[in-house]
Order: structure tokens, then C-alpha cells, then sequence
């Protein structure tokens, strides 16, 4: 079977390092047979994220953008669900959570707008930047390294103006503790990477070039577990007198409501939630960076990933499963590739036939293969 299946090699991303860090296997399936389930269980907290980064990205001018897209994707989905697709109800799922989802973005973003407005001296130097470079894993040029050829997307270059530092600026959202979520983000794959890619594209500033980043501005909100609904109505308050019972002769607030939900009071109630966590649920802030451009841990998991993106992928042998099992459950989700992991690989066609759908990856233009990481200056380690 194995034999016959067509494999890809694409450039590496972030999410397949990633991956393939963590399983050979999932790497394989994901990557370089390139199979996704025909169904997904909806993400909600995937969707999430993506929305409010999205809206956080365009800006306030972008707020009627994001919200026309949000409603054509959601007619998308209503034709799939009338064309007969959604034989699990995921998504029917996926439409009725988007229109609450995209509430609970602006509210996100709106209040990280009024919080963290962006400072006049901050000078985009890119936005949105899809960035590819191709660069060999070591020197001497005449010894045997490998190419790594990498793509990722950044959200913002920034010139700090003042200081004439360069930032890297990327925004997060999470539904945990904002510190739990960024522990170990400065030496995370992440990170590194983004400061690869960021340090490449300065190189065709002429402005810029022979610099590297300087640092990160890290945005990071929490997400809040209020969603908009029947207390965002517009209401009338009164005081109400217990005639009987227990409280007879007391009185308290009551609120007479009326009409439907309300976008500016639902983005009251979160402006509330936000000042009850106060500082922890918004942040905004700078983090400079102290190791080497590409530090031997990152080239040890860049040498190990060049290694799977080229090797034959017809032998899933050679793509060793996450025997510790963390990462088949990763995330509190179930791996999608875990019902051919579990099978003989004979049955593999016809699950994958029934189970899933193959989706090559885009073919962009060949990148050169020079080494545009801007020279640093050697450190005494780096010599030896
Ligand atoms: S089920 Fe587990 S071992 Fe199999 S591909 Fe997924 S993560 Fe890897």
C-alpha cells in the first residue's frame, strides 16, 4: 500500500517541526502523506484564537472585514450542511459557534485597544509576512550540512523608534493563566524560528540589513468565560419590595429586559471581567533576546527535521510513533491519525479512503539557497 501512496516534501513550518519533534508518525501522516480527517470535532478554542488574531492583525479599520468573512464562511458551511456533509454534526457545530465567537473577539480585541494602544513611534516594517528562507545547517560551506528550507508568517516587524530597537510583535490568546501559558516562550521553537525568519527578511531592508531582531513585544489575552447572550439585553432597573416571605418588607435592584443581545453591553460585562483579573489578563510587553540567533539546541532540532522531511516516506517504520503516548493526546485531543496507529497497516487504504482526504500542499516558487541569517558576532563557545 505504502508502495503506491504519492508523499510531498514542503518546506518546514513551525507546527511540523513541531510535530515531528514530538511524533515521527503524526509528522508522516500530516506532512508528508499529507491526509487530514475528512471530519474534525470543531476546535472551538482554535477558532478562538484565530479569530481574535485575526482581528487584532487588521486593526480597528478591519473590524467590517473580518466580520463580512465570518458571515460568508458561515453561509460556506450552511451550504456544505445542506449539500449533505455533516453526517457527524460538526458543522452545524462550527456555524452556530461562530457568530458568538466573533463577539467574543471584538470584545478581546477591543480591549486590548483601549489598554495597549499602539505607540506613535512604533514603525511597521512588515505586516502579515509570509517569509521563506533557505539556509545551510552549518559551517564550513565545504563540509556536508544540510539545507533547511523554512516558511512561517509573522504578524509585525516593528522599529521602536526611540530606541531604534526591532521587535518581533506576536499576539496570543489562551483560556489559561497567561503566566502558565508563556512559561518557557523565549526559548521556545516558536520564538527561535519567528527570530529566524524576522532576522531574513531585514536583510532586504536596506535600511536594516546585517541586523537581527532585537526582541519580541508579546500581546497575550485570556479568554473570557462569559459568552455574549439574554443579560446583554438593553434593561430597566427598579426596586422591587418582597411582599411575603421571609423578606417581606426588604427591597432589592431587579432589571426588566427587553430586546435581543446587545454587542456594547456584552463588551461592558467584559471590560468587568477583565478589571476583576486585573494586569494578569492582558498583557503587553517586551522580551530581549540573550542566546544565539540559532543555538545548537535549535540546530539539533532543525538537522533532526530536515532529516524526516527528506527521507523516503514510503516505509512508515522508518516514522517512529510517540511510544511515551503524550502527544497522542495532546492538547486533550485525541490524535486524528490514532485509528491507523492502532491498525494493521494492511487495513490502512480503506480507512484511509473512508477516514480521510489528502490535501498536497501548495506549490510556491523554489527559494534560493542563501544564507540570509544576518553574521553574529562569535562568542567564545561558538569558537570552540
Ligand atoms: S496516535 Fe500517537 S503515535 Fe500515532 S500518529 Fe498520533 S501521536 Fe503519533
Amino acid at each position: 500500500m505504502s508502495e503506491e501512496r504519492e508523499t510531498y516534501i514542503q518546506p518546514l513550518h513551525q507546527s511540523s517541526i513541531n510535530r515531528c519533534l514530538r511524533c515521527r508518525r503524526a509528522y508522516m501522516f500530516r506532512d508528508r502523506w499529507c491526509i487530514i480527517p475528512k471530519q474534525q470535532p470543531f476546535a472551538v478554542a482554535a477558532s478562538q484564537g484565530s479569530l481574535t488574531h485575526r482581528l487584532i492583525e487588521k486593526g480597528p479599520d478591519g473590524i467590517e472585514m473580518v466580520r463580512a468573512q465570518v458571515q460568508e464562511y458561515i453561509q460556506h458551511l450552511l451550504s456544505r450542511i445542506d449539500a449533505g456533509e455533516d453526517l457527524l454534526g460538526y458543522i452545524a457545530q462550527e456555524a452556530n459557534e461562530l457568530d458568538n465567537q466573533f463577539n467574543k473577539a471584538l470584545a478581546m480585541a477591543t480591549v486590548l485597544w483601549e489598554k495597549y494602544p499602539r505607540p506613535k513611534h512604533h514603525k511597521i516594517l512588515a505586516k502579515e509576512k509570509t517569509i521563506d528562507i533557505s539556509f545551510r545547517l552549518g559551517k564550513p560551506e565545504d563540509m556536508p550540512f544540510p539545507i533547511v528550507n523554512l516558511r512561517g508568517r509573522l504578524d509585525e516587524i516593528v522599529l521602536d523608534e526611540k530606541s531604534s530597537l526591532i521587535y518581533i510583535r506576536d499576539y496570543k490568546t489562551t483560556s489559561r493563566d497567561v503566566t502558565y501559558t508563556l512559561t518557557g516562550y523565549h526559548y521556545s521553537l516558536q520564538c527561535r524560528l519567528y527570530r529566524l525568519l524576522a532576522g531574513a527578511f531585514l536583510q532586504d531592508l536596506p535600511d536594516h540589513k546585517n541586523r537581527s531582531p532585537d526582541g519580541f513585544i508579546l500581546e497575550i489575552l485570556q479568554v473570557p468565560t462569559i459568552s455574549m447572550g439574554s443579560k446583554d439585553r438593553d434593561y430597566t432597573e427598579y426596586e422591587y419590595t418582597f411582599t411575603r416571605g421571609s423578606r417581606k418588607g426588604e427591597t432589592e435592584m431587579r432589571r426588566d429586559y427587553e430586546g435581543e443581545p446587545q454587542f456594547s453591553n456584552y463588551l461592558q460585562r467584559c471590560r468587568g471581567w477583565y478589571a476583576e483579573r486585573g494586569d494578569e489578563a492582558v498583557q503587553s510587553f517586551a522580551v530581549r533576546f540573550i542566546e544565539p540567533v540559532l543555538p545548537q539546541e535549535l540546530s539539533l532540532a532543525l538537522g533532526l527535521a530536515v532529516i524526516y522531511q527528506n527521507l523516503p516516506a514510503d516505509v512508515p517504520s522508518a516514522f517512529p510513533r510517540d511510544t511515551t503516548a503524550s502527544y497522542c493526546k495532546f492538547m486533550n485531543r485525541i490524535c486524528p491519525y490514532y485509528d491507523l496507529c492502532c491498525t494493521d497497516e494492511a487495513a490502512w487504504p480503506a480507512i484511509i479512503e473512508s477516514k480521510y482526504e489528502v490535501k498536497p500542499p501548495i506549490q510556491l516558487e523554489a527559494t534560493d539557497c542563501d544564507p540570509k541569517i544576518p553574521k553574529e558576532k562569535e562568542s567564545e563557545d561558538d569558537k570552540r
